[in-house]
């Protein structure tokens, strides 16, 4: 069979229908032209068949019609019409008439069947097929909502997969960003001591021949001098004085003259290994971007987090709704400790903290009891912890360290230049996974346009 799922699942629901519905009116009519004859033995109290009033079947979504033609093909058994009037379930008795267990809610063949249903409450005759249609338009109804939900599902995967194609784009584009700034670091920093090499070798170069040339000065006029003695000696003169003048000769080494190799090669891969870290930053805490809500954007290093007035964010379940915030990756438990440091340069709206693990990320903001905050809105800080009050800081903290001392019971906030404590308050109530949070709203007026996690 070439039909899809669909098609195939639709055809089972509508011959089931049509045959309920078609044995229904036979038997009305049936029921009403042998009224005066003596009916089948029935054993069970119901005998009067209800009207069926089954639902007309679901058509299947237009947009989704072609998808449908991708699933896998299902064979389906084809539906016994030899004897419709008999209402056969079996394949091998089709003639044999069905009977309808009520202990088991189960129709069944009366040749194969009867010895498994000894005891229970049975019912033959009218009354059974009655029961037997009843719990077909059953199994119809929970076929029609298990196929809504499959499509449901169906589809819900395929936005899954494009969410996670997009993510793996953006992902592999980051990362290929983070090892271009350590490449093209790194090839800074090359040319930079080859550069160093070459210009320590030209001063030498150009100190020796200088040297080179004062001593080839020198030996000429040794030359002339030695030539001027042996002629006076030769010729029996008397010795000029001048002659007599020479200087010894300076000693035969140099040792400044020559390259330090030992400077630029002493170390070099550690040196190189060790100079990385002042292109790279390590925090404690890094932003999960999947908790990002829409209206924020975090970078592509994961540590830093700014409003972002047009979003394109994909709609993922674990985002928050209720403020402009980013969860970090990984909560801390009650009795742990953490520390992390965060820039806030002097950003007007923004909220950094923690969030209880269990705290609703949908809907209306989580009361003030899974919130341990501060906030800045202009010049004022405000916290919503287990106690809301709102406080002006001596001066405005550019830089805040976060503490939460799961020892001590204590969480603190405090300006990490001057070591001035913004905030502090107890956290013994605290018995769920903490979440740090970062939110940065719109911030028109100021220069600092993210906040962002820093080494502590
Ligand atoms: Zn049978
Ligand atoms: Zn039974």
């Amino acid at each position: 069979m070439d039909a899809s799922f669909e098609a195939e699942l639709d055809q089972v629901i509508n011959h089931v229908l049509v045959l309920t519905e078609e044995q229904t009116q036979r038997e009305t009519v049936a029921s009403v032209a042998s009224e005066a004859r003596p009916a089948e033995p029935v054993t069970g109290a119901v005998t009067k068949a209800e009207a069926p009033t089954p639902a007309p079947p679901a058509p299947p979504p237009p947009k989704a019609a072609a998808e449908w033609q991708q699933l896998p093909t299902v064979a389906v058994a084809p539906m016994s019409e030899k004897n419709p009037e008999n209402l056969s379930v079996c394949k091998a008795h089709p003639e044999a008439p069905a009977f309808y267990c009520q202990t088991d809610s189960t129709a069944a063949c009366s040749v194969c069947e009867s010895r498994f249903h000894e005891g229970h409450l049975i019912f033959y005759g009218e009354a059974g097929k009655m029961l037997i249609r009843q719990s077909l338009r059953n199994k119809l109804k929970a076929l029609r909502s298990f196929r809504k939900g499959e499509r449901l599902l169906y589809s819900r995967y395929g936005e899954r997969q494009a969410i996670i194609k997009k993510q793996r784009s953006r992902c592999e584009s980051n990362i290929t960003l983070a090892f271009q700034a350590f490449h093209s670091y790194l090839q800074c920093e090359e040319e930079k001591m080859l550069k160093c090499v070459e210009e320590e070798a030209n001063r030498l170069t150009w100190a020796a021949s200088q040297k080179r040339d004062t001593l080839h000065s020198s030996v000429l006029s040794c030359d002339k001098a030695i030539e001027s003695v042996t002629e006076q000696i030769v010729e029996g003169w008397q010795l000029n004085d001048s002659a007599l003048h020479i200087s010894p000769p300076e000693q035969l080494v140099c040792p400044d003259l020559f390259l330090n190799e030992a400077h630029y090669l002493g170390n070099l891969r550690y040196r190189v290994w060790n100079d990385l870290g002042k292109i790279t930053v390590f925090t404690s805490i890094i932003l999960d971007p999947n908790t990002a809500a829409t209206c924020v954007k975090v970078s592509p290093d994961l540590l830093s987090v700014s409003y972002l007035r047009n979003s394109s964010s994909e709609p993922l379940p674990q985002r928050i709704e209720w403020a402009p915030g980013v969860l970090a990756s990984r909560a801390i438990n009650p009795h742990d400790t953490l520390r992390f440091a965060v820039d806030v340069g002097d950003h007007e709206k923004f909220e950094i903290g923690f969030i209880s693990a269990k705290a609703s990320r949908k809907g209306p903001r989580p009361n003030s009891a899974q919130l341990f905050l501060l906030s800045r809105h202009g010049s004022h800080f405000l916290w919503n912890g287990d106690k809301k009050s709102a406080f002006v800081p001596r001066e405005k903290a550019d830089c805040i360290t976060i503490l939460y001392d799961g020892l001590r019971k204590m969480l603190s906030f405090t300006d990490r230049k001057s070591g001035f404590q913004l905030h502090v308050c107890s956290t013994k109530h605290i018995t769920d996974q903490l979440f740090p949070f970062l939110a940065a709203d719109e911030s028109l007026k100021s220069q600092t346009k993210r906040i962002r996690l820093v080494t502590d």
